[in-house]
């Protein structure tokens, strides 16, 4: 059975189950969205945002990449895929939040830390460590308190991979504007995948603490 005809099988279950239930909320839907919060997480595929949080669909506006990051505002030339939907979700949906969601055993945020992709051909790796290296700041702050390379560091990188993304999102004017006067808040936080645990940042955005 190729992996194609088991997505296919799970669709099928979709319909029978999940849609029909849903069926009213998808004809809402059908009308347009207006979800209260986006989610910036990673792309790995053990963190899905509506898995983890258990939402209905339309909830949640998501963005995943490689280690959950939001890159600083630029307005050079380029295809800025996540600032169009941090523009998109803040600007003309108007979220009441933003979510950054790290993650354990993280392989974007373990690439940063070790430069596993440094100097890497196109094709070999290229892509991951032009992108990985947006987290050059957090990796060093990490590697003054570390000298070797441990979980306690990995888990650090992931964590200030969250909180880099923060202070990127804070880059954008509009966003800036929108914390400042109330409208729009932040949040940092970091889902562990062995213990299925989710842990907020604190308010001084210093702490992971989990989530009872
Ligand atoms: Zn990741």
């Amino acid at each position: 059975m190729s992996r194609l005809t088991e997505l296919l099988d799970g669709y099928r279950r979709f319909r029978d189950t999940g849609w029909r239930e849903e069926r009213d909320r998808w004809a809402e839907l059908a009308e347009g969205q207006s979800p209260r919060v986006m989610v910036i997480a990673c792309s790995d595929s053990r963190v899905d945002p509506a898995q983890i949080f258990d939402v209905r669909p339309g909830e949640i506006f998501v963005v995943r990449n490689v280690a959950n990051l939001a890159p600083p505002y630029e307005t050079t030339g380029g295809l800025h895929g996540v600032s169009a939907a941090l523009e998109f979700a803040v600007t003309q949906l108007e979220v009441d939040e933003i979510l950054v969601m790290g993650h354990g055993s993280c392989g974007g945020c373990a690439a940063a830390l070790t430069g596993q992709f440094d100097g890497a051909e196109d094709g070999e790796g290229q892509f991951i460590a032009a992108w990985v290296r947006q987290l050059g700041p957090a990796r060093d702050r990490v590697r003054q308190r570390h000298s070797e390379l441990t979980p306690q560091a990995v888990l650090e990188m992931e964590w200030e991979s969250v909180k880099l993304s923060l202070s990127n999102l804070r880059t954008f004017p509009w966003i800036a504007e929108r914390e400042r006067d109330g409208r729009l808040k932040l949040h940092g936080g970091h889902f562990s995948v062995a213990e299925g645990k989710f842990y907020l940042l604190d308010e001084a955005e210093v702490h992971f603490r989990p989530v009872s």
